[in-house]
């Protein structure tokens, strides 16, 4: 008799986005008095850039031709060369120096994340930031790493606190070295992100105990402050520690389109193996690439006019967040985030329990936002707010959260 993966039993069941769609849906049933704006929501909402809708024209043109047509992608790492070269210059433009073939193309940073798993024993002790993007800890918990869910946290997990009294940035643990580390910069769910003097102690940390740092830079596009890196490898010593996963979802709108990658430097080695090769072994039996249509809108949003086009759709979202934080702020809430990232990370008025005050906003202002309880025990007394919203929704859900204080 087949036997199902007992792990999955221990997991939470999803709690946090269902429970928010009941809630929303049990509300919106009594006939609210307003229109509901959804500002919980971790989606991009503007349309794709003309320069890379331009590509995808002209790419499936060319796949309903036969001379032109392309079936599977036979280059290196599942990928076009013309995509991982220009990922490559784009590494370089900031001085980051990465070969084409320690790039991976795939279908998105979510899948990267949780897939890398694969390439690592399961008796690897993981490290996450707390709050955290769930995906780190479900994945790990699928695979048997996370212990049990005791109702708060998994028993095996080694939790970070990022809190206001550190920046909302992990301080290196105490005791025995973590092997895997996930960070996330710019930060989601905080908005917050780190600085290289930040990054660097992790680095050396890392380095120093042969631990792997897996980076999350999905949201490097929206970083505006001098000072933050861009990538991980900008970071001196990086590269003997590091695996970077980036994606075009929020950088140029792709969450409908799919393609990310993922960086392993040839020099990264554990038990004497270059974690690259096993990578890309790991790829090339479980992965067949990205659609070429897809990978011509990548290349596309990397041209100069696609970086252009991008750039406007970030400045918007940036504007939102501003227009968020400088509203919520002068209310007296405490509103950190929304700088170099989408994400706000408002504390709740009077230690509110985060559930309490999302039910308060959804109820009294109409406004849908996410609480910070549902992304680990020291998200609780927080809301996060996103600016992926239309302008003037954005507007006038701001003004709503205000009246209901
Ligand atoms: C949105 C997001 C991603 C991107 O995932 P894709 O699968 O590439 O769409 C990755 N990491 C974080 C933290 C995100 O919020």
């Amino acid at each position: 008799m087949a036997r199902v993966n007992q792990n999955f039993k221990k997991l939470p069941g999803g709690y946090l986005f269902p429970e928010i769609g009941r809630r929303v849906r049990a509300f919106s049933a009594q006939n609210p008095p307003m229109p509901l704006i959804r500002l919980g929501i971790g989606d991009v909402t503007l349309p794709l850039a003309p320069a890379v809708v331009e590509a995808m024209v002209k790419a499936s043109r060319e796949m309903g031709v036969k001379e032109t047509f392309r079936g599977y992608c036979e280059e290196t790492c599942c990928a076009y060369d013309f995509l991982r070269f220009a990922i490559r210059d784009d590494y370089q433009a900031r001085g980051v120096d990465i070969a084409d073939d320690e790039i991976f193309v795939s279908d998105g940073a979510k899948s990267d994340c949780g897939s890398i798993g694969d390439i690592f024993s399961v008796d690897n002790v993981v490290a996450v930031c707390d709050p955290v993007y769930p995906v780190y800890v479900d994945t790990n918990a699928m695979a048997g790493r996370a212990g049990d869910f005791d109702g708060e946290r998994w028993t095996e997990l080694v939790y970070l606190p990022c809190t206001a009294e550190n920046g909302f940035f992990p301080e290196l643990p105490l005791g025995k070295a973590p092997d895997l580390i996930y960070i996330c910069s710019p930060n989601n769910p905080t908005g917050a992100a780190a600085t290289y003097e930040q990054l660097k102690v992790w680095v050396d940390y890392a380095n120093a105990h042969g631990s792997v740092i897996l980076f999350d830079s999905a949201y490097e596009a929206f970083i505006r402050e001098e000072g933050v890196p861009h990538s991980i490898f900008e970071v001196e010593g990086a590269k003997t520690c590091a695996i970077e996963f980036r994606s075009f979802s929020k950088s140029a709108g792709f969450t409908g389109n799919r393609c990310a990658y993922t960086v392993i430097p040839k020099v990264l080695e554990r038990d004497g193996v270059s974690l690259r090769d096993l990578w890309n072994r790991r790829q090339g039996s479980k992965f067949n690439g990205v659609p070429y249509v897809i990978q011509r809108a990548a290349e596309a949003a990397l041209s100069p006019q696609g970086k252009a086009q991008t750039k406007a759709a970030i400045d918007y979202y940036l504007k939102n967040a501003q227009v968020i934080r400088d509203g919520l702020s002068a209310a007296g809430l405490t509103v950190y985030g929304g700088v170099n990232a989408p994400y706000l990370w408002v504390k709740t008025p009077n230690n509110t329990p985060s559930w309490d005050f999302f039910d308060v906003l959804l109820k009294r202002a109409c406004v849908v936002t996410t609480p910070g309880a549902g992304f680990g025990p020291s998200g609780e007394g927080y809301v996060r707010v996103t600016a992926f919203g239309d302008a003037d929704a954005t507007r006038e859900a701001v003004q709503r959260m205000i009246s209901v204080l």
